[in-house]
């Protein structure tokens, strides 16, 4: 059923949970996460990537998901994440995104505030002045798309995403929220987009220190790699919304990898091999769902 996000995230925090937010490249993916959160009684996120949605088959994943979403029977909000061109945010609007992050993370913090107020009143005069907006202070390292950032190889020659590109500055944090209007922050922490270089170490004390400068809820990305017993402290902290992708792609990809060969050899049999695309997807989305409600 349709939500507003942070209506959606709000009730969960009043629960002490979270709300889980999946990447979704394909329509497979969404019906395995949609499917797990029907099965779990509890609302989800299906995030666009904003290179999926500058295409024009990716704005018809967005009307596809937005139907999908309308007709599910727990609230799922659609999100386009990471987003920062007007164009693109325009168009995944009207094509039935229902939030979008504006990612001014990147920018000096003037020029991100003033990217977030100029694109809610572009939303605004677009007539769609519900959309809900997070943004997102300090800067979080790593490639969104990739499980393995395009940072220095490692000494095993693989390549992983850098170290944190630089942390929330919590004293920003009320003058950040209050100048741009955002329902939803999302922070840097020491969480990464992709792989993490050795053990995750989120900062608690930043984390902490974020969560009483402000009542909006706060939102981790990168939390794949991230144990599930950090997760569940983080969400003691006013997060509210936590975003997957890595995982959930790895996990995808290893099923197919391992399965092809006996599915081309069962007479090309593509829906058999679809049908293990969604189990796999569906069990990381059930175990996130279950991980951050407990
Ligand atoms: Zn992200």
């Amino acid at each position: 059923m349709r939500t507003q996000l942070d209506t959606l995230v709000a009730g969960a925090l009043q629960q002490g949970s979270a709300v889980p937010a999946f990447t979704c490249y394909d329509f497979t993916t969404a019906l395995a996460v949609v499917g797990a959160a029907e099965e779990s009684g509890r609302g989800a996120i299906l995030l666009v990537a904003p290179k999926t949605a500058a295409t024009p088959n990716g704005l018809r994943l967005i009307a596809a998901l937005r139907g999908l979403a309308d007709a599910a029977s727990v609230p799922i909000a659609v999100q386009l994440d990471h987003a920062t061109d007007p164009q693109v945010i325009a168009d995944a609007v009207s094509a039935g995104a229902d939030s979008v992050l504006v990612d001014g993370s990147s920018l000096p913090y003037e020029d991100n505030i003033a990217l977030v107020r100029n694109l809610r009143a572009a939303l605004a005069a677009q007539g769609r002045a519900d959309v809900v907006i997070e943004a997102e202070l300090g800067g979080l390292a790593g490639d969104e798309d990739r499980a393995f950032g395009t940072a220095a190889a490692d000494s095993a020659g693989s390549t992983v995403a850098d170290a944190p590109a630089g942390l929330t500055d919590s004293a920003q944090v009320e003058d950040f929220v209050a100048r741009t209007g955002a329902q939803l922050l999302a922070v840097a922490v020491g969480n990464v987009h992709g792989k993490y270089k050795g053990e995750p170490r989120l900062r608690w004390d930043v984390l902490q220190d974020i969560a009483v400068r402000t009542r909006i809820p706060l939102v981790l990305h990168g939390a794949s790699g991230i144990p599930a017993e950090e997760l569940v402290k983080a969400a003691a902290m006013n997060v509210g919304k936590v975003n997957f992708n890595t995982e959930l792609r790895t996990g995808v990809l290893a099923v197919l990898e391992e399965q092809t060969t006996a599915h081309r050899a069962d007479g090309e049999n593509l829906q058999a091999l679809l049908g293990l695309w969604n189990v796999s997807a569906r069990t990381f989305a059930a175990t996130a769902l279950a991980t951050l409600s407990r």
